[in-house]
Order: C-alpha cells, then structure tokens, then sequence
C-alpha cells in the first residue's frame, strides 16, 4: 500500500494509487452489477433532455436533494442565539449528531446541542423517562441558563406531548420549578428549519413574556429578528453596525454572531454571546420588531403583534433596494434619520455596480436556497442587470412564488425568470440541462450540478462546507452588498478568462 507514516498522503491522492484504483474496480464488478459504459451514458444524456425534465417536473411522491434540512436543525440554530441556552433535542441520537455536524461544517466551530437518546424502548413506551432524565443528566452536567427543547421525527410520530413532559420532569425535580425550559414541536416531515427556527424563538421569547408582569410600555427602540442565516456571524453585526450609526436602541432576537465565532485563546466556551434574558424583557417594551426574514418569523411576529408592537418582515436584505427597505422601515418607527455615513456607503455601493455593470447586463443566472434568501438575492442581481433564469425553493411554498413573480415583474431582466417552489436539486439539474443558466447561487451542494452540467456555482448561502470563513463577511447592508458584488463578478471574470486563454485573444490584462 502506498500509505506510510514517512508519506502521508491525502486522499484525493491516495484513491488514485493503483492499488485503489483495481479496488475500486473489482468493488463496481463485483458488487455493483456494473451496466455497460456507453448505457450509462445513454441514459445520464436522456435524463438531460425534455422528455425527462416533464417526467421529473411531474414527480409527486419522491424529493431528490431538497434544498433544505428539517425542523429541528433551525430550532437548534435558533436556541444557539440566546444567552447560556442549551438545546436538547428529544428523540434519537444521530438526528441530534446531525444538527452539530451540519453547523460545524458550515461555521468551522463546535456546535453543542444535547439528547433525550431516544431508542426502541422509548419509541414503544414514549421518551418521558428519556426526557426527565436527559434535562437532569444537562442541568447538572453543563450548567446552562435555560434548556430549550425540539423534537425530531420519532417522538412526533409517537406523539410525545413536552408540555405534560416537562411539566412531570420539574415535579420529579429535573430542574428547579422556575428554570426555564421553553420548547417547541418541530415535525421534521412538514416544513423545514426555517420553521422549526420560527417555532423556537417564538417558544423562547413567549417563555420569557409569559413570566413577565403588567402591560408592556413601548419606548422607542426596536428589535430584529435576523432568521435563519448561515452568514449571521457577519451580517448580525454589520446590522448593528448600522443601526448604531443611526442612533437607534436596539437588539437581536436571536442572535448567533458570537457562538459561532469563538476565539482560540485556550479556554473552550460552550456558550458566548447571544440574545440575553434581560434582552428578551426590554423587547417587550419596543416600538416595534424587524424582521429580517419573514418565512423564518411568521409565528412569532404574529406573537409580539399581538402585544400590540409594530411589524415589519423583509425578505433578506441585499443590495441597494433590499438595504433601502431595511433601514427607512426602522427609521419610519423609531423617527431617527437614516445618517450620512450610510448614505455615503450606499453611494459607493452604486458606483461599484456601475464600475462593473458591462460585465454583468445580461448575464443569465439560477438561484436556489430558502425562501428570503433567493427573493433577496434575486431582488440584487435584478438590480446589477443580472437576469435570473430559474429561481428555485424547496420549502417556498405558493405565497413565495406569489411575492416571487411579484419582484420580477417590477424589472425587465425578470421577464422571462421562472419561478419554482417546492421544487429539488434533481429538477434543478433538469432545469438548467433544458434551460441553462451561465451560473448557479445557491450552497455546497450546487457543487454536483457543477460537475454533472459544467455551470459554475456562486456559494452564497448556508450551507457551505467546501469553502471556509465566507460567514465571516457580511451579504446584508451596504458593505455586504459589495462583497456579494464581488463575489458574482469574481466568477462571471474567472469563466471570461477560462473562455479566452486557450487562444489568447481577449484574453486581458484588465478587466
Ligand atoms: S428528518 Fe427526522 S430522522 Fe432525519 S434528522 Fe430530521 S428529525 Fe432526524
């Protein structure tokens, strides 16, 4: 074997060694039943073409690569946002592996989230004893400052009711009476983590509100809810950022900036940062709350409307428009005037696009992601000229592809944009094999549509694993929108360069 402690090879290196190469051959033979190349080829070309896209497009019973991940993976995202909270999960262990490995790969930090471990006897007889022994096995081992619960498949399909649970578990004396364990049901086989993001802060802000006393008294400071964002470690503080300069009170709700950003100084921090419980109390008393991603916040806006706030929910606010919106809506309830130092950030914003506008008009583009995040992102490349072939969501339902058509109809690189909810990676690629797009914006996983079609992929939204430290600069605002423009005009360079040097003609200096 070619593997040696005096040479360590990696393993894009290693599979290629012969020895791997005959394994891998006698593997295919052997236990694969192998059909012939050219069949396989005949058949991968037919799937490109559009007899197979309306076969595919016709697909009821069956996803394929959806661009989402499920409930509790958002309510874990979202219980990381507050203050000393850890998240338990109750039911089975390796959904819970998951949700950690799935943020650790995105962010390139630990993320800690504990479970009831659910296993055959519990899914028989209910996780109440799993649950009831889990919060005191995590209040005693971790010392946290609340417990937020979410549930995975197996305790919904069971029926475990956490409620009743935690109600016995605190009798039992898991948790002192008055500790808080706020929780929320997220079936992992409707809807998606933006939800179970939702159902979370939402669980987590009534957990806190209920305990409160009298009315609330409004003084004029304002809260965000910036939703489920892989670039929140940037963007939550470029928003603060921004509304410092304004002069506005303000917080997060739900605000993962610090936990996913810890420093190497030699002490491991299990918990940093995040939406405080003293936070949480003063929300109550604001003019109003902002949030930054509407499907990640519907529940829970409709929560703190009721205590009679105002609301505002946005759709991830890139670009000129997407940042105008945001900051005359807090400048509209909280009266503070939107200040010269962004307005000047916003003129060198334009005078980026229009430096680079003759390399982006007419380029065609798909985006695919949550729901705010392509409308967002679709609102910014209308506003560079870009003309978005297909815009796809997984979890946008049928209000999304309303808003959708509504966006694109307000431009003329829009006209012609098609616009696919509920839809999967797998009618991506029959989409773009049919109907192509000179890019792709989306996560990692465009990757394989990369490969299969040879379209280039923008990584620009969660999740990312096969780039490092994106998150750590911003998309929303201003300053994010440049580095969004960057970013596009990055790839639409690269792909002018590989199209020239072969022959060398236009094949220039400057760009
Ligand atoms: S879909 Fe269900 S089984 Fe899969 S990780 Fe989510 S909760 Fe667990």
């Amino acid at each position: 074997m070619p593997q040696s402690a005096e040479r360590v090879l990696d393993h894009a290196s290693l599979f290629k060694e012969p020895e791997y190469e005959a394994m891998f051959e006698a593997k295919r033979e052997t236990f694969e039943c192998p059909h012939p190349p050219d069949k396989v080829q005949e058949v991968a070309d037919w799937t490109k073409g559009w007899a197979y896209r309306e076969k595919n497009l016709d697909r009821k019973a069956l996803v394929v690569n959806p661009a989402k991940a499920c409930q509790p993976l958002g309510a874990v995202f979202a219980a990381a946002g507050f203050d000393g909270c850890l998240s338990m999960v109750h039911g089975s262990q390796g959904c819970v592996a998951y949700y950690r490995s799935h943020l650790a790969r995105h962010f390139k930090e630990p993320a800690s989230a504990v479970s009831t471990s659910m296993t055959e006897d519990a899914a028989v007889f209910g996780g109440l004893t799993n649950l009831v022994d889990g919060l005191a096995n995590a209040h005693a081992l971790y010392d946290p400052k609340m417990i937020a619960i979410s549930t995975t498949c197996m305790a919904e399909v069971i029926g475990d009711d956490l409620n009743s649970f935690v109600i016995q578990a605190k009798d039992k004396g898991s948790v002192p009476q008055d500790f808080p364990v706020p929780f929320a049901h997220t079936p992992a086989f409707v809807g998606s983590h933006v939800n179970g993001f939702d159902v979370m802060v939402k669980a987590i802000v009534a957990n806190v509100w209920e305990s409160m006393e009298g009315d609330p008294t409004p003084d004029g400071s304002v809260n965000i809810i910036p939703g489920f964002d892989g670039f929140a470690v940037a963007n939550n503080r470029e928003i603060t950022r921004m509304l410092d300069l304004m002069g506005v009170e303000h917080r997060l709700i739900c605000d993962v900036s610090d936990v996913f950003d810890t420093p190497t100084n030699g002490d491991f921090q299990m918990y940093a940062g995040g939406t405080t419980v003293e936070d949480l109390k003063a929300a109550r008393d604001a003019k109003g709350t902002v949030s930054l991603q509407q499907w990640c916040s519907e529940k829970t806006l409709e929560m703190i409307a009721d205590t009679g706030q105002q609301t505002e929910a946005l759709h991830y606010p890139m670009g000129v428009g997407g940042t105008d919106r945001f900051l005359m809506a807090v400048s509209a309830m909280t009266g503070q005037a939107i200040p010269e130092a962004l307005e000047l950030e916003r003129g060198r914003l334009v005078d980026a696009m229009a430096d680079s506008q003759a390399w982006l008009h007419g380029r065609t583009m798909a985006v695919f992601g949550d729901p705010d995040f392509v409308h967002g992102m679709t609102a910014f490349l209308l506003e560079l000229g870009v003309e978005p072939v297909h815009c796809l969501s997984t979890n946008g339902g049928p209000a999304w592809e309303e808003k959708m058509k509504a966006l694109l109809a307000t431009s003329p690189f829009g006209k012609d944009t098609q616009v696919w909810a509920r839809k999967d990676l797998w009618h991506l690629r029959s989409l773009l094999a049919t109907e192509p797009a000179e890019f792709v914006i989306g996560s990692s996983h465009g990757k394989f549509l990369q490969q299969d079609l040879g379209v280039p992929l923008i990584r620009l939204t969660f999740p990312i694993f096969d780039r490092h430290h994106h998150h750590r600069f911003p998309t929303l605002g201003y300053q994010g929108g440049l580095r969004v423009l960057v970013t596009v005009l990055d790839a639409v360079l690269d792909k002018v360069d590989r199209e020239t040097e072969e022959t060398g003609i236009s094949y220039d200096l400057t760009r």
